[in-house]
C-alpha cells in the first residue's frame, strides 16, 4: 500500500488568502482536483508539509464571455470578445458546458478525452494546465525509483531517457494545453506580488522538470480563449492504449479559418505528449497559402513528421508514435475539411 505523509490541509475562501499561504514557502503546494497530486504525492514525487485547496474560492469559478477589456457580457451581446474559464472549473463542466461547445468545440471535446468521468468530475483545467510531465522511469513508486538510483527530475542525477546531457525529457500529458494553443488562448497568473498573463504557447517550456513559466508562489487564475471568427474550425485527436482511462501516447490540436470558397487562411496545428512542451508545427503558411485543406493534408501531415521526434520517455516505442504522427494530423485536417 502506498501511504501519504502528514501534511497541513488548508481551505481558504478568497483568492487573496490562497496566495498569502502559497507565498509562505517552499513546503506548500496548491491542489484543485489533486488527481494527479495525490498519486505523485504517494509516490514520494512531491512531500509538501502543506496543501493549499483551490476550490473553495470564488474568483477560480465560472465560465463565461467577456469583452476585450474582460468585463462579463451577456451571451447575446455583439462585444462578446473572449471565453473565460475559472482554473478551477472540472474538465467535466468545461467538457458540456454549452458556451465552450459553441465557441471551442474542440477545447470540449479535449476535456471530454481526459481520463475516465471519475477523473474529470474532480480534474480541473488549472491542474490540466499544471499536470506535472510524465515518463517511465519517473512515474513510479520511491522502492521503484530508488531501485534504479533515481533521476534527474527527482533525487537523482542521470537521465535514463537519454543517458547523456543534463535535460529532463519528460512527456507533457495534458489534453486540453495543444487546444487551448491551437487557439490563441492566454492564461492569467496571480502571486501576492501581482497578477500577469502569458499566452498558452509561452506558459510552456521544453523542460521536462518544470515545464512552464508559472513560478511557485504563482497561481493560474483563468484562462481566456478569444472567441473565433465565424471560419474557424477546431479539431482534437489523441491516441492513447484504453480509450476509456489512458493518457495521451500522442495528441494532435488543430484549428484553421476557412473562407466561404473553402480556401484556407490559416492553419494552426500543435502535436503533444512527445516531449516536455507541446509543439507548434512551423511553416504551414506557405503550404496552406489559399488551398484548400484536404489538397494540403499530405503535406501538412508530412511537415509535422519532420518536426516531431519522440523519445523513450513513455512505454510505447516511439518510432510508433512518431509514426502515427502524420496519420493523425491527416484524421484532424479530415474533420476539418
Ligand atoms: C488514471 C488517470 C488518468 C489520467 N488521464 C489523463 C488524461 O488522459 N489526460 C490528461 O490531461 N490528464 C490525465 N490525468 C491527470 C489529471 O487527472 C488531469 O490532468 C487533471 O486535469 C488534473 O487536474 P487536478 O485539478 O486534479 O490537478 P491537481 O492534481 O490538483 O494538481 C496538479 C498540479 O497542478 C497544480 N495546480 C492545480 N491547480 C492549480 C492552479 N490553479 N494554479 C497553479 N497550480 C495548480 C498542483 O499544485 C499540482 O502540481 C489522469 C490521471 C489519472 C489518475
Ligand atoms: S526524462 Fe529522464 S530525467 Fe526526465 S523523468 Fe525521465 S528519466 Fe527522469
Amino acid at each position: 500500500m502506498l501511504r501519504l505523509h502528514e501534511y497541513t490541509y488548508h481551505r481558504p475562501t478568497s483568492l487573496d488568502e490562497a496566495l498569502g499561504l502559497i507565498a509562505e514557502g517552499e513546503d506548500v503546494l496548491p491542489i484543485a482536483g489533486g488527481t494527479d497530486l495525490m498519486p505523485n504525492m504517494k509516490h514520494r514525487l512531491f512531500t509538501p508539509r502543506h496543501l493549499v485547496a483551490l476550490k473553495g474560492i470564488g474568483e477560480l469559478h465560472g465560465i463565461g464571455l467577456a469583452d476585450a477589456d474582460g468585463n462579463a457580457v451577456d451571451e447575446d451581446s455583439a462585444s462578446a470578445a473572449q471565453l473565460v474559464v475559472g482554473a478551477a472549473e472540472t474538465l467535466a463542466a468545461v467538457a458540456r458546458h454549452p458556451l465552450v461547445r459553441r465557441i471551442a468545440p474542440a477545447l470540449a471535446e479535449a476535456a471530454a478525452h481526459v481520463a475516465g468521468p471519475q477523473i474529470r468530475n474532480a480534474g480541473t483545467m488549472g491542474g490540466n494546465l499544471c499536470l506535472d510531465t510524465r515518463c517511465t522511469y519517473y512515474n513510479q513508486s520511491f522502492f521503484w525509483r530508488q531501485a534504479l538510483g533515481f533521476c534527474l527530475k527527482k533525487d537523482g542525477d542521470v537521465c535514463h531517457v537519454t543517458k547523456v546531457g543534463k535535460k529532463c525529457v519528460a512527456a507533457h500529458s495534458a489534453d486540453t494545453p495543444p487546444v487551448l494553443i491551437s487557439l490563441g488562448a492566454v492564461v492569467d497568473l496571480a502571486s501576492a506580488a501581482g497578477t500577469r498573463t502569458v499566452t498558452v504557447d509561452e506558459f510552456f517550456v521544453a523542460n521536462g522538470e518544470w515545464n512552464t513559466v508559472r513560478r511557485r508562489d504563482e497561481l493560474v487564475v483563468r484562462i481566456r480563449i478569444p472567441v473565433p471568427g465565424p471560419g474557424v474550425r477546431t479539431a482534437y485527436r489523441k491516441v492513447r492504449q484504453r480509450n476509456s482511462v489512458d493518457f495521451p501516447l500522442l495528441s494532435i490540436a488543430a484549428a484553421a479559418d476557412v473562407a466561404p470558397d473553402q480556401a484556407a487562411r490559416s492553419l494552426s496545428v500543435v502535436v503533444s505528449a512527445l516531449g516536455a512542451r507541446p509543439r507548434v508545427v512551423t511553416g504551414l503558411d506557405r503550404i496552406v497559402a489559399g488551398n484548400r485543406l484536404r489538397d494540403v493534408a499530405d503535406a501538412v501531415a508530412a511537415q509535422a513528421y519532420r518536426q516531431c521526434h519522440p523519445l523513450e520517455n513513455i512505454i510505447v516505442d516511439p518510432d510508433w508514435r512518431r509514426a502515427m504522427v502524420p496519420v493523425y494530423v491527416r484524421r484532424a485536417l479530415d474533420e476539418l475539411s
